[in-house]
């Protein structure tokens, strides 16, 4: 039952038996089924029952969640996870998360959460810094690179309407003049998204082509101009691969162009000893995107959005009218499409603080080295490369299609290791991508006897 009275001690009593939980977890999760069994699936029906009338002790809820609920987690924060691009779990990033959770601060306004705020305006300088953006560029962080383009999007739509002499907040879409979307023949879904979002149809869009590893053509981009919103990717969802940013980012210029690069996972090879060349010209760009949960092992949900034009961001985003709002300090709500936000800000405060511009550096770079030692170890299992290693993703395939399939599904019920497939030029293949931190070479030499295993059954 609710109490106000048992507050204290009940925080007190469930805060403790949860960080034990985490703890117990996170120590196992590098050994648990790479994905849950049909017996495990099972164990969740426990939860399917109709709404209860009668409260349940709170110690009860929260075994029966840790127990059941466990069955069906996928371990993402253990070394053998490779499925889809999902970011593993620093421990710093842990902790100040439940730090995070037990401040349940709102990071919309200075005057909500003082700290917040100025963690947030301080990891802002630093993220400039570390990507090589002027300083005073704008930080925006939201949920997800969904949300973080669709935001970088709208900011972008605003200001080229602008250019045209169109005020958007003022007289609105309908009779607008439009903006152009130029665009890679494989830009990641999300980007479609965020463009449908904004009322702008797969007609309206202009493709350009890519070449043999899906980077987009530079000699096939049609004349851009001064209503043109230039999407650039970096890193490419199946193989990882980059559009060519620098000679990209200087027809954008040169056409006065918005440019705008899409670096979910990938934009972190900018800080990569080895990788930096993928993003050369990176500075070109007008604003761009990459997560925290992805590559930089903060948990979720929380993403990036740098943005050089402070103002337009501001102005794009403003409710009401006035965005030079409360003035004390900075608020965080500006720089989102959100209200009420949770203080993303600290935990990527802590990390940046943790590790400093080396560690980052080092973190990423022991990504690409295990990518790099896994694709080496699937060539020799017998397994045929498709897309080689770049960042952390690589692609390959185990002959036909459906021998690729087979042995997908071999490894999927494992326990062992999990890695998922992708669609690569009208053919299923197996995607790879070594996203977190935790992962260790003999992390991947267990993956790769599960990989030979699939070969042998044949
Ligand atoms: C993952 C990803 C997205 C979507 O990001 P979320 O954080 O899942 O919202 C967008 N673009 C690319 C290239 C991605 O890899």
């Amino acid at each position: 039952m609710f109490d106000p009275k048992n507050w204290k001690e009940d925080t007190d009593r469930l805060a403790a038996l949860a960080a034990d939980y985490a703890r117990s977890y996170l120590r196992r999760a590098g050994d648990l089924p790479a994905f849950p069994d049909r017996e495990a699936l099972a164990a969740l029906d426990v939860f399917k029952e109709p709404l209860p009338e009668k409260g349940t002790d709170p110690e009860a809820v929260l075994s029966l969640l840790t127990e059941k609920g466990e069955k069906g987690v996928c371990p993402t924060a253990g070394g053998r996870y490779y499925g889809f691009v999902l970011g593993g779990m620093l421990p710093i990033a842990t902790a100040a998360s439940f730090v995070t959770d037990a401040w349940n601060q709102n990071a919309a306004l200075y005057s909500m959460s003082p700290t917040a705020a100025t963690l947030e305006e301080v990891a802002e300088d630093w993220v400039a810094d570390l990507f090589g953006f002027p300083k005073g560029t704008a930080m925006g962080l939201v949920t997800g690179s969904a949300n973080a383009l669709l935001t970088s999007f709208i900011a972008a739509r605003n200001t080229l309407l602008a250019r045209q002499g169109w005020d958007l907040h003022r007289q609105g879409m309908t009779k607008s003049p439009g903006i152009r979307v130029v665009l890679s023949a494989e830009a990641h879904s999300a980007v479609l998204g965020a463009l449908y979002y904004l009322g702008i149809g797969t007609e309206e869009l202009e493709f350009v082509p890519v070449d043999e590893h899906g980077r987009m053509i530079p000699e096939a981009v049609p004349p851009l101009d001064e209503r043109t919103l230039f999407i650039l990717q970096a890193g490419h969802i199946c193989g990882g691969s980059y559009d060519p940013s620098d000679e990209l980012g200087d027809i954008g210029n040169e056409a006065g162009a918005w440019v705008h690069v899409d670096g979910a996972f990938g934009l972190w090879a900018r800080v990569t000893p080895g990788w930096e060349h993928v993003l050369k010209g990176l500075e070109k760009a007008d604003s761009c995107n990459m997560d925290i949960h992805k590559t930089l092992n903060g948990g979720y949900d929380s993403s990036i959005l740098l943005y050089k034009d402070r103002e337009a961001l501001l102005a794009a985003l403003a409710v009401g009218g006035s965005y030079l709002a409360t003035g004390a300090g900075r608020d965080g709500s500006g720089y989102a499409t959100e209200m009420s936000r949770r203080a993303r800000g600290i935990v990527l405060w802590a990390i940046l603080k943790q590790l400093g511009r080396e560690g980052v550096s080092a973190l990423m770079k022991h990504l690409t080295d295990m990518t790099c030692y896994f694709a080496e170890g699937m060539e020799k299992a017998g397994y045929e490369l498709i897309q080689p290693p770049c960042f952390n993703q690589f692609a390959c395939r185990a002959g036909t299609e459906e021998e690729t399939m087979r042995a997908l599904a071999y490894v999927q019920n494992s326990g062992i290791t999990w890695s998922g497939s992708s669609d690569w030029k009208g053919e299923t293949v197996m995607r790879f991508s070594v996203c977190s931190c935790a992962t260790t070479e003999e992390d991947i030499d267990a993956a790769l006897a599960v990989y030979r295993a699939a070969l042998e059954e044949r």
